[in-house]
């Protein structure tokens, strides 16, 4: 027998499907059905037992199919083709990165529990954070990247709270400013905190860099979720979510999914197995794309600073990281225009090409302005601290021609009006 290895994207275009179950259909069908039918009564009996936990699976035995709310082929077709690149044991799709990210954080929280979590997050999981989970008794802890391990740890400790430590939630790099988090020193932290009677979880939520660039699983995360809306998806045509992990966590999110009901429906997942089929190339040209656009910009004397990873210098602490958990500076790109919300907009305005318009990762160029747009809801103090000011501007580079990408900016950027004074003042002061 062969023992060779397949790559990933070899095996996005039929891995986990059987075209003999279906017709001989060289792609899988969408199957648009709530409900199946057993062979016989006893089937549905053992069916029904492995799925609700009853007993444990016999040796080859599979969960058969049972209803749309459970399993569905197209559903297991997708989450079995998501495993391969994060080399997880299971995956759970959902019906959008909030209930991936709300179910993950409903199943291991619960009152009287800890929440530590980096800044900043999606808008979304921030308010899911600070308006739902204090009404279920949870209390949260934000951390910023900037701060060391050891400052971490000791912030745990003078909270009094450190006994009631039940997870560490990050996203890394975070949205909208691409700064990010150490996964390993979180799992020290995690594991620190951690009893016999109690694991401290490490959830990473992957959005930005996975599944092609990052694996936080072999970082030392015990969960690793997506907005799979964004570069899985990548078409800016459905919304969709996932969590992956071991057998045992998963066991307990797909519980908990099963009776809220949020998984994807047939269709979601029959588009998402079309866009699994291109996701490296989409997301290495876009990479490649961004590269080119980090460096105009980064030499445009109307932007003061740009946050991507490719730009990060040699010596920081931050390319420590990178190194350790990239494998690539990914193709989301936000900068400092000079000015203010006024010179952001006009940029914003001016664009022909790039779409203004929120969400990420798509084959098209989206702009938008976090301050006032995705990250509106967080209270303006802590805003400012993370670094998302009114000058800030975000761009996901899609697939484009790199040539008119750059027309795009440039001519935006030209049609900003900079106040003079204050321009030539600082070009002075810096030659100086
Ligand atoms: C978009 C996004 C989410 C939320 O996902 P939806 O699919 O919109 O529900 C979560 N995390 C990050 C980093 C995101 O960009």
């Amino acid at each position: 027998m062969s023992t060779h290895k397949y790559s990933p994207e070899s095996l996005m275009m039929t891995y986990g499907y059987k075209p003999e179950l279906s017709e001989g259909a060289v792609k899988p069908p969408v199957f648009q059905t709530s409900t199946f039918v057993f062979k016989t009564a006893e089937e549905g009996k053992a069916f029904f037992e492995l799925a609700y936990g009853l007993r444990t699976k016999e040796q080859d035995e599979e969960l058969g199919l049972i209803y749309s709310r459970i399993n569905n082929p197209n559903l297991e077709i997708l989450e079995n083709r998501l495993c391969l690149w994060d080399k997880a044991d299971d995956c759970a799709v959902f019906e959008s990165g909030m209930s991936a990210i709300s179910t993950v954080l409903l199943e291991f929280l619960k009152p009287g529990d800890l929440l530590l979590y980096s800044k900043p997050t999606y808008g979304g999981t921030d308010h899911f954070i600070h308006h739902f989970l204090p009404k279920i008794g949870v209390e949260a802890l934000g951390f910023s990247p900037k701060q060391s391990c050891a400052e971490t740890i000791q912030m745990v400790e003078e909270s009094g709270k450190s006994k009631n430590l039940a997870m560490i939630y990050v996203e890394t790099p975070a949205n909208p400013t691409n700064s990010i988090v150490d996964i390993e020193c979180c799992r020290n932290i995690a594991d620190q905190f951690s009893s016999v009677n109690k694991k401290v979880h490490v959830a990473v939520d992957n959005t930005y860099m996975g599944p092609l660039w990052s694996h936080p699983l072999e970082l030392g995360a015990d969960l690793v979720l997506y907005s799979a809306t964004k570069y899985i998806g990548g078409h800016s045509d459905l919304i969709a979510g996932a969590v992956l992990g071991n057998h045992e966590v998963m066991k307990r999110i797909k519980t908990l999914r099963t009776f809220l009901g949020n998984m994807a429906s047939p269709h979601t997942c029959w588009l998402l197995l079309r866009s699994l089929e291109t996701l490296k190339v989409r997301m290495e040209q876009q990479m490649q794309n961004a590269k080119v656009v980090a460096q105009f910009l980064n030499n445009h004397d109307k932007v003061e600073k740009v946050y991507y990873l490719g730009l990060l210098e040699p010596d920081s602490e931050d390319y420590a990281i990178y190194q350790k958990q990239y494998s690539s500076p990914g193709a989301m790109i936000s900068f400092d225009i000079k000015g203010g919300e006024k010179e952001a907009f006009q940029f914003l305005n001016h664009l022909q090409l790039f779409k203004l318009a929120v969400s990420l990762g798509s084959t098209e160029g989206l702009a938008q302005h976090p301050a006032s747009m995705t990250h509106i809801a967080v209270d303006p103090e802590s805003r400012r601290e993370m670094g998302v000011t009114d000058k800030l501007v975000r761009l996901s580079i899609g697939l484009e021609n790199v040539k008119d990408i750059i027309w795009d900016i440039e001519q935006a950027l030209e049609k900003v009006e900079i106040a003079q004074i204050e321009t030539s003042n600082y070009k002075i002061s810096t030659n100086i």
